[in-house]
């Protein structure tokens, strides 16, 4: 279908609920996609931070075709190999005893926060539910999860929001010390916040919320859906904080484009959890847990982890320098391949220039630019992108001397 006529008919039949890039995107190879006129594109946006390994890595490509000949879904009243396989794979590379599966972020946000409530309750009582998320946070789209958002134009139009949230500023220990009462369950954030702007926690705060955490019984709770797998340079973010949850979430990367989300638990937190508690249908499923296998293997044979931790470094850096060129560049954040960039000028003007000269990129909010690109991504790719970046940059800035 053209792609004129596919925009007439997504707006006819699809929802209102995207704003979408006037392009059909029909496959992909590598860091690469390709558009329906054949135009290639330089994929910094990696599907919102999912497709770690790019487009058509043989192993992942094998993995589903393999496990989709073999055993499609079955559900959890049966045990499937790879689901099992799976969780043994993330408990063994992370601070975690216990995994639930299901099958996206805001799932995962779901099941820690239900786990946070029956692990308090349980042991507390009724009366202590109270988890206290962060202002400019995201941690998804459904009811609860949408309560923890601390952002007002996610939550606008949809109350009466959960009882049982409050919010304080990112970073600021004072404010979260006296926000703790008796009634608080559970801590919930991003060490990195990616949909609110890219913010990086620092260590010394994370720390310190450990030990408040630690002192009162409360949950940490590390919402790594977007620095997880790899994204940060090491495969979960926390390692780099020197800091350990009780519960993290995952989805994004973990099944490299295959949906898949996952609630993991210390040992203590998840006994929470018992039969009947909680569940999902598509929770666990064979395809997604092959799939997810086949990614963790990828990213464990080290290769893989050591570019994206190169390939960070060096974008940062070529971030950085380009800030130092153009004034219009306010400041540059993050860790690893998540990478955001303040800009004075509309983000949108800035989305849309890259796509015409062949590079997808994204924002976050009017003033960021971020950049999650495949954990695959080469350095000539990086020096185009930061290339382009400039040329519009430089655009912007005749065009703001001539007004
Ligand atoms: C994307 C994201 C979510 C929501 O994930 P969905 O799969 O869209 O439900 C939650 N938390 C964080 C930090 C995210 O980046």
């Amino acid at each position: 279908m053209p792609t004129e006529e596919l925009k007439e008919s997504a707006e006819q039949y699809l929802m209102g609920t995207y704003t979408r890039q006037p392009i059909s995107i029909v496959r992909g190879r590598g860091t690469k996609v390709y558009d329906l006129e054949g135009r290639e594109y330089v994929d910094f946006v990696g599907g919102i931070a999912v497709n770690i390994l790019g487009y058509g890595h043989p192993d992942l490509v094998l993995a589903i075709q393999k496990q989709a000949a073999q055993l499609l879904h079955t559900s959890n009243l049966y045990y499937t190999e790879p689901q099992v396989k799976l969780a043994q794979m993330l408990v063994d590379h992370s601070f975690a005893d216990k995994v639930f599966f299901c099958n996206s972020g805001a799932e995962a946000n779901e099941a820690a926060i239900k786990l946070a409530r029956r692990y308090s309750h349980d042991k507390y009582g009724a009366g202590r539910f109270e988890i206290i998320t962060m202002k400019q946070s995201f941690h998804g789209r459904t009811m609860a999860t949408l309560t923890a958002t601390g952002q007002e134009k996610i939550q606008k139009g949809y109350e009466p929001l959960l009882p049982g949230f409050s919010y304080v500023s990112f970073n600021h220990l004072s404010e979260l010390e006296e926000a703790v009462t008796e009634k608080t369950a559970a801590i919930m954030l991003e060490p990195i916040q990616g949909e609110g702007g890219v913010h990086v926690a620092s260590r010394d705060y994370l720390k310190a919320v450990r030990d408040l955490c630690t002192q009162k019984d409360i949950l940490l709770i590390f919402d790594e859906v977007q620095t997880g797998m790899g994204r940060t340079g090491t495969l979960f973010a926390y390692e780099q904080f020197g800091v350990q949850p009780d519960v993290m979430t995952l989805a994004k990367g973990l099944g490299g484009g295959v949906p898949i989300g996952a609630c993991l638990a210390t040992m203590s937190a998840a006994a929470a959890f018992g039969p009947g508690s909680h569940a999902s249908t598509f929770g666990g499923n064979p395809l997604a847990c092959a799939a997810a296998l086949a990614v963790f293997r990828v990213l464990l044979d080290g290769r893989v982890l050591d570019q994206a931790r190169r390939m960070g470094e060096y974008l940062s850096k070529g971030l950085s320098e380009c800030k130092d060129c153009h004034h219009l560049v306010r400041d540059v954040r993050g860790l690893g391949l998540l990478q955001g960039m303040e800009i004075e000028i509309d983000t949108k003007a800035v989305v849309s220039d890259c796509l015409k000269r062949g590079i997808l990129i994204n924002a976050t909010g009017d003033h960021v630019l971020r950049f999650v690109p495949p954990l695959i991504i080469s350095q000539p790719e990086v020096d185009r992108l930061l290339d382009v970046l400039s040329q519009i940059f430089d655009r912007h800035a005749a065009q703001a001397v001539a007004h």
